[in-house]
């Protein structure tokens, strides 16, 4: 630990050399000057933890120097302690109206003396202890303050960009509260690519309704920058920073009044298509960006483009699952619901009529000599016809109707709560509408296109499940054909 100083203002060089001694015989580290003036020119060279000023010296005498000396900020906490032989109530009162600590008599006793400048000594020390612990505890919570600040603005912002959004709807709101957090009254997202020379504003806090606006990047050198480096380019002001070397020059040239002074590029990339920057800037009107606000940012955006790339992993699974579904319930060719589908319905349809005394009803449907068709015509035509009768049968039922592509050149048709007998008409007349619609080939030759159809109902005489149902069916439909095909049978 370094001894306390002290600084002896004595005319007088006997006295002068006498309280050095004694003074440094207790360890302090002591210096001394002869008048007033010589202590203030001592002052600029550096603080002293005490000073002892003698009150009547020539020319600036103690009073005056001391009032000098509590004048100035960079001094006025050093105690000083007055040593003078004038009657003890005219210079106390006066000394310590004028700010001395203390003040002693001449001639003094050696232990009072020592035990005031010790006591001077120890109530600085601990005034500066107690100022550190302030200024420590002050910087502390202000530190705390703008960290829960920073953490809540973060906490606001993931809490926003978490649901389920596209990401262009988190752009803006990421745009949004990034502005306010930071306080900046510019900030967009540019969509681009590392050596690009156009960009894409996603989305622009300072103008909402702008939306896929290009921009040329040539006029901005600090995405340009941020792109190619991938990192966050801080520029704290424009008309300074040699990044904007040549665009002051055509700012000048073309007359134009910059009101930007700061900026931040913080470039990202969340996939192939989705890449580019972060841009916040201040005007002249508002105070710098600096490291901080870029840390900040930085640290928002990373867990943000997490957080997008997080919903576009969600976005895609759900899409490709409704795909594969989709798949997976339909036949491509006709676009009509496939076996499995139908089953499904008619389980839920037989359950129905069974509790509630209703009925269902199966039509099922094979095209006749469906082989010709094929290969007199192509598989092509074959197709194109399947389609057909697909689309033909959907427009002939009702919306609480379905109708499937059972197989091949096979259709279901499930007629809930139908009785058997408006089930027959309504078969036949499917079966007509089939034999007269005109079907042509790629020649444009008219195609002749009949079916059969098989019926069977539930409840019904050996119909207890789907299977026996269909079974059912299948039976009407095989009379049909053996009774000559182009027909409906029960
Ligand atoms: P039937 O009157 O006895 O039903 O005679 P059919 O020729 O229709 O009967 P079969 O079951 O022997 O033949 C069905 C034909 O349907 C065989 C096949 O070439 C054709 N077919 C099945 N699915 C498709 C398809 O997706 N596209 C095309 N073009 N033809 C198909
Ligand atoms: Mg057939
Ligand atoms: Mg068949």
């Amino acid at each position: 630990m370094t001894p306390p100083r002290i600084l002896v203002v004595d005319d007088d060089v006997a006295m002068r050399q006498m309280l050095e001694l004694l003074l440094k015989e207790q360890g302090y580290d002591v210096a001394s000057v002869g008048d007033g003036a010589a202590l203030l020119a001592a002052l600029e060279g550096g603080c002293p933890d005490l000073v002892l000023l003698d009150v009547m010296m020539p020319q600036l005498d103690g009073f005056e120097t001391l009032e000098r000396m509590k004048a100035d900020d960079r001094w006025a906490e050093v105690p000083v302690l007055m040593v003078s032989s004038l009657p003890a109530e005219d210079a106390t009162v006066r000394t310590l109206g004028l700010g001395a600590a203390d003040y002693i008599r001449k001639p003094f006793r050696v232990r009072e003396l020592l035990a005031r400048v010790q006591a001077q000594l120890r109530a600085r020390a601990e005034l500066g202890r107690a100022r550190e612990a302030l200024a420590r505890r002050e910087l502390e919570l202000l530190r705390a303050q703008e960290d829960a600040d920073s953490r809540r603005a973060l906490v606001d912002i993931l809490h926003e960009v978490t649901g389920g959004l596209s990401s262009e709807e988190i752009y803006h709101i990421l745009a949004r509260r990034v502005a306010r957090a930071l306080n900046t009254s510019h900030c967009s997202v540019v969509l681009a690519r590392p050596g690009a020379q156009f960009g894409t504003v996603a989305t622009a806090y300072e103008h909402p309704s702008v939306v896929n606006h290009r921009i040329v990047l040539a006029k901005y050198p600090e995405i340009r920058r941020a792109l190619a480096t991938a990192k966050p380019v801080l520029v704290e002001d424009v008309m300074t920073d040699p990044l904007y070397a040549e665009e002051r020059t055509r700012w000048a040239h073309e007359g134009l009044d910059v009101r930007i002074r700061s900026v931040i590029a913080l470039p990202f990339s969340i996939d192939e298509a989705r890449a580019g920057v972060f841009f916040l800037r201040r005007t002249r009107e508002e105070p710098s960006l600096n490291r901080a606000d870029v840390e900040f940012a930085d640290t928002v955006i990373k867990a943000a483009v997490s957080a997008i790339q997080r919903a576009l992993v969600i976005e895609h699974t759900k899409a490709d699952n409704a795909r594969l579904e989709e798949l997976a319930r339909t036949d491509p060719l006709t676009g009509l619901v496939n076996r499995r589908v139908l089953v499904e319905r008619l389980q839920t349809e037989v359950e129905r009529a069974r509790r509630y005394e209703g009925s269902v009803t199966v039509l099922m449907i094979d095209l006749d000599h469906f082989k010709r068709v094929n290969d007199q015509h192509g598989h092509l035509v074959g197709d194109e016809v399947l389609k057909q009768v697909g689309d033909l049968l959907v427009s002939a039922v009702r919306s609480v109707d379905l109708v499937s592509r059972y197989g091949g050149e096979e259709f279901v048709i499930l007629l809930p709560e139908t009785p058997s007998m408006g089930a027959a008409t309504f078969a036949e007349r499917i079966r007509e509408k089939l034999e007269q619609f005109p079907f042509i080939n790629a020649a444009g030759d008219r195609l002749s296109i009949t079916a059969s159809v098989g019926l069977a109902a539930f409840p019904g005489p050996r119909i207890e499940t789907v299977e026996d149902l269909l079974a059912r069916a299948d039976e009407a439909l095989y009379r049909a054909k053996a009774d000559g095909r182009n027909r409906v049978r029960t």
